[in-house]
């Protein structure tokens, strides 16, 4: 049995006051469930949200760290300094990171090498842009993005956690359909299969990303190769954020 999650990133959005209430309200309505609810507020506000959420079953995640130990790196933050705030799981290779920020796969080796040396689970993201999608090059594209957990070693894998995020779908209001989903996530574990083994392949949960709402998550989520959703702007209203767990 894969663990089945639910994560919201909240990227730059929510004040200290408004993360307190959100993080209020979801504690109030989280349902009795298997699944895995995370949130990820700001770096500002993790160890609030960690403090907050101390008797709830929703844990908080960080939205990036820096790969180095620690040192000259004006205002980056270390695995360690999440750790020591009781931080368990850190989103590496978001989109944002990589197409605003320039980070690549190179980087996102050290980083993902760094974070599960230290003891942090990684939700590892990937996805095709629009125009790799349209010309059909979408899963050549995802396997060479695959190549940063590839390289892992074995052990590594139960703290990898992946997350497929076709670029086209993040916060445009246009999803994958529930069956290009499926098919990626088939590949996906088809290629863990080839470049790994089935074992890891079978083990590994594999996130939806992409615009997943109330209405269309329990399609997403009915698909045998989808194990939960990553979600970005649904993740900010109590409501919409507990129904999609609910769907899981
Ligand atoms: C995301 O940013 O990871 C994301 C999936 O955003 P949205 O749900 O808003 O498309």
């Amino acid at each position: 049995m894969r663990s089945k999650i639910v994560a919201g990133n909240w990227k730059m959005n929510k004040t200290m006051a408004q993360t307190e209430t959100l993080l209020g309200e979801l504690a109030a309505k989280v349902p009795d469930t298997d699944a895995e609810v995370i949130v990820a507020p700001t770096f500002v506000n993790l160890a609030a949200a960690v403090n907050q959420l101390e008797a709830s079953v929703i844990q908080v995640s960080a939205q990036n760290m820096h790969y180095a130990e620690n040192g000259a790196f004006t205002g980056e933050i270390s695995a360690d300094m999440l750790l020591d705030i009781g931080i368990g799981t850190v989103i590496l290779g978001h989109s944002e990171r990589r197409s605003l920020f320039g980070e690549d796969s190179a980087l996102l080796s050290k980083k993902v090498h760094t974070a599960i040396e230290k003891g942090l689970r990684v939700i590892f993201c990937f996805g095709e842009e629009l125009e790799d999608r349209k010309s059909g090059n979408h899963f050549k594209v995802v396997e060479e993005q695959l190549k940063v957990v590839f390289d892992l070693p074995l052990a590594s894998w139960k703290h990898i956690v992946l997350a497929y995020e076709p670029v086209w779908a993040i916060g445009t209001g246009e999803t994958a359909s529930p069956d290009q989903a499926q098919e990626m996530h088939a590949f996906i574990r088809k290629a863990i299969t080839s470049s790994v083994n089935k074992e890891v392949a079978d083990k590994v949960t594999i996130l939806y990303g992409g615009s997943v709402k109330p209405n269309n998550a329990q399609e997403i989520f009915s698909k045998p190769d989808v194990d939960g959703g990553l979600i970005g702007g649904a993740s900010l209203k109590c409501d919409d954020f507990m129904a999609i767990v609910k769907a899981l």
